[in-house]
């Protein structure tokens, strides 16, 4: 159990940090002149997009810590303020899951405002669901830089994004 467990971990961090490189490196990138240009199909603007990493990130960081209170409204924040709580929110996320005791792993916790799956479910699952919507989240504000967006959280490369998602379900099975 302690030796699946340290492999399990290990996957989400890594997965966890891939994903957090590629929102850095799209927020990084954006261009000036259309951070905040309203997508028609979705309503949304690359910086509310960016601020939605942030507050799924601290979701990930509140089921690891086992604080599950409703978190607070965010933004509009500047591309400097958002680059600095994507990496304080991943600093606290990935040190208390590398501190979280095995344990703790398979406790049944409350679930997460935005998590509208169950009442209940293990960490672990949680820690996996959170992880999923960061990604689909992450993919969407990567479809606006390419001017892909279709207005539903998708993006334009429906096939590469189907092949990430089952590479997210195989790595998700190991929960
Ligand atoms: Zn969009």
């Amino acid at each position: 159990m302690v030796l699946e467990l340290q492999f399990v971990r290990k996957a989400y961090t890594q997965v966890l940090a891939h994903q957090m490189k590629r929102v850095l490196r799209v927020v990084r990138q954006y261009p000036h002149d259309r951070f905040d240009q309203r997508e028609p199909a979705c309503g949304q603007t690359a910086r509310e997009l960016a601020e939605g990493c942030v507050a799924r990130l601290r979701r990930i960081d509140a089921i690891a810590c086992g604080d599950i209170a409703p978190l607070p409204p965010l933004g509009p924040c500047t591309r400097g303020t958002i680059l600095l709580d994507l990496e304080t929110s991943y600093l606290s996320a990935h040190s208390a899951l590398l501190s979280l005791p095995a344990a703790h792993w398979s406790e049944v916790v409350t679930t997460p405002p935005g998590l509208r799956y169950w009442m209940q479910a293990r960490r672990g699952e949680l820690l996996w669901l959170a992880l999923r919507e960061m990604a689909r989240h992450q993919q969407h504000l990567a479809s606006h830089m390419r001017c892909e967006c279709q207005g539903d959280g998708t993006d334009g490369g429906a096939r590469s994004h189907a092949v990430r998602e089952a590479e997210l379900d195989l790595v998700a099975a190991g929960a």
